[in-house]
Order: structure tokens, then sequence, then C-alpha cells
């Protein structure tokens, strides 16, 4: 009967010691990027979900109830916060009693002053939040990742980091890749010029000049002021590429115009989504790094 007993306690020890045993994490990303670098930290013990899905743009989501149960179900949330996802904290505020956990995958990454050109004198915004389009700020956001799948599930730490490592490895990789490809573009085709300020990250790492955008956030009308202000940039240049972001159809429509009035090309870059074509960030950065070669070698 003791002996009994003994093999019941042992047993509930166990139980305790691993809650989740048999069962993955559930986790909530505001974006499909996002998405990916838990999928790429968390394996197979943790299930994970996008609020906004592929080729869909973040910046104006509105979220829907099915979102609200979502969140107030999952283990974690992952958002990328500096004002990019702030529909989420809305959604939070107004989901009485979810406590769940938030994680902020730029917490450690600052707003770059070059981010804030001169647009912000127009409009008052705070500046680029896109900091996952340089890889080493990439590797900052699987860094939060990971110390928040550890806290959350630290039976589970050994796991986590051994893939964290694998896979901020690539990054590294990517990134001395990418300074490698980006390299081979003269100095003076350095510009990307695009619709909404998403590029200053990836200015900065790969020395372009500050990425040259029509508006600061895409929910913004450009002014004309401003669609003179490329037009006459670019007039003045050799190679006259304009980069598109498939997930802004507005801004499609005023890079179409512009590139009709000064004879440019169009290329497609991609910024806030992955889409079945570039279905991880890996692929993603890969694209965007051939493209830039291409249109501006
Ligand atoms: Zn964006």
């Amino acid at each position: 009967m003791r002996k009994c007993m003994l093999s019941l306690l042992v047993i509930l020890l166990l139980l305790a010691a691993y809650p989740v045993f048999g069962q993955e994490l559930q986790v909530v990303a505001t974006f499909t990027i996002l998405e990916d670098f838990v999928k790429a930290v968390g394996g197979e013990r943790v299930e994970v979900h996008a609020l906004v899905g592929r080729g869909i743009d973040p910046h104006t989501w509105e979220p829907t109830p099915k979102d609200a149960r979502l969140v107030a179900q999952a283990d974690l949330v992952v958002a990328n916060g500096a004002g990019f996802d702030q529909w989420l904290l809305d959604l939070l505020h107004n989901a009485a009693g979810s406590d769940t956990p938030i994680a902020f995958a730029s917490e450690r990454l600052s707003v770059s002053a070059l981010s804030h050109s001169h647009h912000d004198e127009q409009n008052g915004h705070g500046g680029d939040p896109h900091f996952w389009l340089s890889v080493p700020n990439a590797i900052s956001y699987v860094q939060q990742i990971t110390e928040a799948l550890v806290r959350l599930s630290p039976a589970d730490s050994v796991y986590f980091m051994e893939r964290s490592h694998a896979y901020m490895e690539k990054l590294a990789e990517l990134d001395r890749w990418m300074q490698d490809q980006l390299g081979k573009i003269p100095k003076e085709n350095r510009v990307i010029v695009t619709y909404h300020n998403a590029f200053s990250y990836l200015a900065e790492r790969y020395d372009f000049e500050v990425a040259e955008f029509l508006v600061q956030n895409p929910e913004a009308e450009p002014s004309p002021r401003e669609l003179a202000r490329l037009v006459n940039l670019l007039k003045g240049r050799e190679k006259r590429a304009l980069f598109v972001e498939p997930q802004l159809s507005s801004g499609t429509r005023y890079m179409q115009t512009l590139a009709r009035e000064i004879q440019g090309e169009l290329y497609t870059l991609y910024s806030d989504s992955l889409t079945d074509l570039v279905p991880t960030y890996l692929d993603l950065m890969k694209y965007n790094t051939e493209t830039l070669v291409e249109a501006l070698k």
C-alpha cells in the first residue's frame, strides 16, 4: 500500500514538473514574420498562429472577435511594438480579463534617427518600426522570442536554445551574404525609393542612402509636394528604379504613376508580410537582396 502511495506521489511530482507534457504551447503572433521567428525557435513544441495572414498589410488591420478569442486563449502573444501593431494593444485593452503575457520583439532596439527624415515634421509620426529588415535586428527579435518561450516553459529550454542558436547562425550567414551582394551596387546608385517608410534599417545596415519614400505610414495619402520631390530626385539619377510592396495596393497605384512620369522601372520588395512566393523570413530577405542588385547594379 505504502509503495503504491509512493509511486503515485512520484507520478504527481513528475506531472507538476512538466505541466505542458505532450501538448504544444499556444502562441499568437501579430503578423507572419514574427510567426516565422516563433516557428524557427519553437519547432514542434509550439503551435503558432499569425493574426494578420500572408500578403495582408498589418498596419491597417482591424482585429476581429476571432482574434480576441485567439489572444485570450494563447499562452503568449508576440508583437513587434514601436507603434507597428498598435491595434493589438487596443484589442488587449478591450478584452476584459485577458492576462495573456506579451513579448515585444523590438524591445531592445531603439528607433533610428535616420528613420525619421523630413516626414515627421509634417505628421509627427514616431519613425520607422520595420526593424526586422536589417538582419542584426532580426537576431535581436529572435533573442527576445527565445527568452519569452524559455520563461513560459523552462522544461523546454534546452530544445529552444539549441534551435535558436542554429537559426541565429543562419541569420548571421544571411547578413554576410547580403553585405557581399549589396556591396556590388555602385555607391551612387544606392537609394531605395518606395511607398512607405520601411527600409531605413536596411539602408543603415547595408550602406544605402536613407531610403526615400512617399508616406511615413501606409494609411496616409502622399501630398503633391512629396510626389514632386521624388520625381525630381529620380530624374537626376541614372537608375530610375522604384519599388512597390504587394501588400499595399494603394501605394502601388502611386508608384505606377510616378514610374510613368519619369520612365522609371518598377520592382517588387517585400516588407510587412510573407507570401507564398517568400514563405519565410530568409526567403524574403534573399528575394529583396537579389531584386535590389538587379535593379540598381
Ligand atoms: Zn510597413
